[in-house]
């Protein structure tokens, strides 16, 4: 895939190819965007022109048919150093040499590179350092060899430290529209318009997200599990607020997980992290639905919706709330995923949001 099919992000690359074209390729940059947003996926094209033995000119662009081309797709280029945390954190023996650890990625700073003129230093996910890791890579920024490139990735420029960031030329990556995303979800994976139209309304502008949803159709099971779930509420009373809180918490574990359920121990894993992790991602399914209400709420039956296959559904659920609540719910979901974030107890957090979401007294029409 070369820079010219990166999904949406014509202006960070149109950015890169004015650098190269005034040869004046700043040694350190630093791209910010949202996670997914194809970062990554720009900066390891872009490597990979900048390394190409014959890059394309006009739009520059990798040949993608070299011997340095071919190895920096098969990640094996013995110039490209890609920097991936360590669990959740890029630690200083991933850097620079420790005892006990594999050599520090930028040991080999001081060496020419092999294969051609540059040597790539990728971090991925720049935001995963800790302050001991990211002082230490401040010497190197300031006083690279000729021969180094820097390419950080981070969600935001808030997430590096301002030193940090202050040594790089940053590169902003935008959200990408749902429509470019679900183009290219068709396009490029065999699924129908509506699917995919579904895919990129959920990937919040990620491509990298809708395709990884494109790619796990467990995800597109568990998905109708928690929209028929969600349809279930605005048939219920209040009174099953806590077994809908329940059947959210099943629901929403990962569907290899889902298989093995035990039996005491599920309980005590209802508090982890992981749970809370799940509970929070099928929170997106929650919020599409719910968005999806409030718009046949305010425009009507005929309103334009995420959920175009269920559209009978979602006309029947509308009809059991006031809009008032609706609205009220879309920012419940909202408050609901921040305070999960932040250690809420998952048990009770969900019993609290059921009995929110559910139809008010007196209220249905
Ligand atoms: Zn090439």
């Amino acid at each position: 895939m070369p820079l010219s099919d990166i999904i949406g992000q014509d202006a960070a690359i149109a950015a890169l190819r004015t650098a190269v074209g005034r040869e004046a390729v700043p040694q350190s940059y630093l791209f910010v965007g949202p996670e997914g947003v194809g970062k990554s996926a720009t900066a390891l094209e872009f490597v990979k022109a900048l390394l190409c033995k014959q890059p394309r000119q006009d739009p520059f662009d990798a040949c993608g048919a070299c011997t340095n081309c071919a190895r920096i797709t098969e990640n094996q280029h013995p110039d490209l150093v890609r920097i991936l945390p360590d669990g959740e954190l890029t630690k200083i023996w991933q850097l620079w040499s420790r005892t006990g650890h594999p050599p520090g990625a930028l040991e080999t700073l001081p060496f020419r590179p092999i294969a051609g003129s540059k040597r790539v230093y990728l971090f991925e996910k720049a935001e995963t350092m800790n302050e001991e890791s990211a002082n230490s890579l401040l010497k190197a920024l300031e006083e690279p060899p000729p021969y180094v490139q820097f390419v950080l990735c981070a969600t935001a420029p808030t997430a590096v430290l301002p030193t940090v960031l202050s040594r790089c030329q940053m590169v902003r990556f935008r959200q990408v529209p749902t429509e470019i995303i679900a183009g290219a979800v068709e396009r490029y994976r065999d699924l129908p318009a509506s699917e995919a139209r579904i895919i990129a309304a959920y990937s919040q502008g990620a491509p990298g997200r809708a395709f990884r949803l494109a790619d796990a159709p467990e995800a597109r099971d568990q998905r109708e599990s928690l929209l028929a779930l969600a349809e279930r509420i605005a048939h219920s009373p209040g009174i099953a607020a806590f077994r809908l809180a329940e059947e959210l918490r099943i629901a929403a574990k990962p569907p290899a997980v889902k298989g093995k359920k035990g039996d005491k121990d599920d309980e005590a894993a209802e508090t982890d992290k992981s749970t809370r992790g799940d509970i929070t991602r099928a929170m997106d399914v929650f919020a599409a639905w719910h968005d999806d209400l409030l718009s046949v709420a305010l425009r009507g039956p005929n309103a334009p919706l995420v959920h175009e296959d269920r559209r009978a559904a979602l006309v029947g659920a509308a009809n059991r709330y006031r809009t008032e609540q609706l609205a009220e719910n879309v920012e419940t979901l909202f408050t609901f995923r921040r305070h999960l974030a932040r250690n809420a107890n998952a048990q009770l957090a969900t019993e609290v949001l059921m009995l929110k979401l559910v139809p008010r007294k007196g209220t249905a029409a």
